[in-house]
């Protein structure tokens, strides 16, 4: 799972065919700011239906958690496609068109395992036991924030993986459906070193 975390293999530059994969993706993204669509501009405007809906900061506070925790699980699971797709470019877009299919179904399960997370968060860190317990550590960097009620550090954080989920929808079902040559070569550290740019991004916005 993404949060803050950052590789430490990203500060190596290595200058091969690998990079072009990444610039291509930014590219997209860079160009994408003009459409009526831009994945950071639905972002805002999803937070402003939550924040309107929210009764208290502490209200608001929550929402934005579970969202994050949403779709943190769910660009972790595009991002298992995107390397499947790569391993296999001759099936790739049959892969995404099934994976659509079973879009439904996905989001009910990730819907439970946000449940399960935040029931561990809402518990001070503790699980007596479900079905994510394996898994729990990887929200555990968001225990302290939560304990601290730090409704700054999670709006940010709702913003950067909003963007993040929405631009991968955009790049996997509008882009690679159309050319699917943009997963060829790619890497988890490209997908990842794009993560880390498109949260810079929003970091920059809400500056
Ligand atoms: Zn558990």
């Amino acid at each position: 799972m993404f949060f803050l975390r950052k590789n430490k293999e990203s500060a190596k530059k290595t200058k091969t065919a690998k990079q072009d994969t990444l610039e291509r993706l930014i590219k997209e993204f860079e160009e994408s700011k003009t459409s009526k669509d831009f994945s950071f501009n639905i972002a805002v405007k999803m937070f402003n239906r939550i924040e309107s809906a929210a009764k208290s900061e502490d209200e608001l506070l929550q929402f934005c958690l579970e969202d994050v925790i949403f779709s943190s699980l769910y660009a972790t699971i595009y991002e298992e496609l995107i390397i499947t797709c790569q391993a296999n470019m001759d099936v790739a877009v049959k892969l995404i068109n099934k994976f659509q299919e079973g879009s439904e179904e996905r989001e009910q399960k990730i819907a439970t395992q946000t449940q399960q997370h935040l029931a561990f968060l809402e518990r001070g860190g503790e699980c007596d036991g479900c079905s994510c317990c394996d898994h729990h550590s990887d929200v555990a960097e968001l225990l302290q924030a939560y304990l601290n009620q730090d409704t700054t550090f999670f709006i940010q954080l709702y913003m950067g993986m909003q963007t993040i989920q929405l631009t991968f929808e955009q790049i996997i079902y509008d882009i690679a459906t159309r050319d699917i040559s943009i997963f060829k070569e790619i890497t988890k550290d490209d997908i990842l070193k794009f993560r880390e740019y498109i949260y810079a991004y929003t970091e920059a916005q809400l500056r």
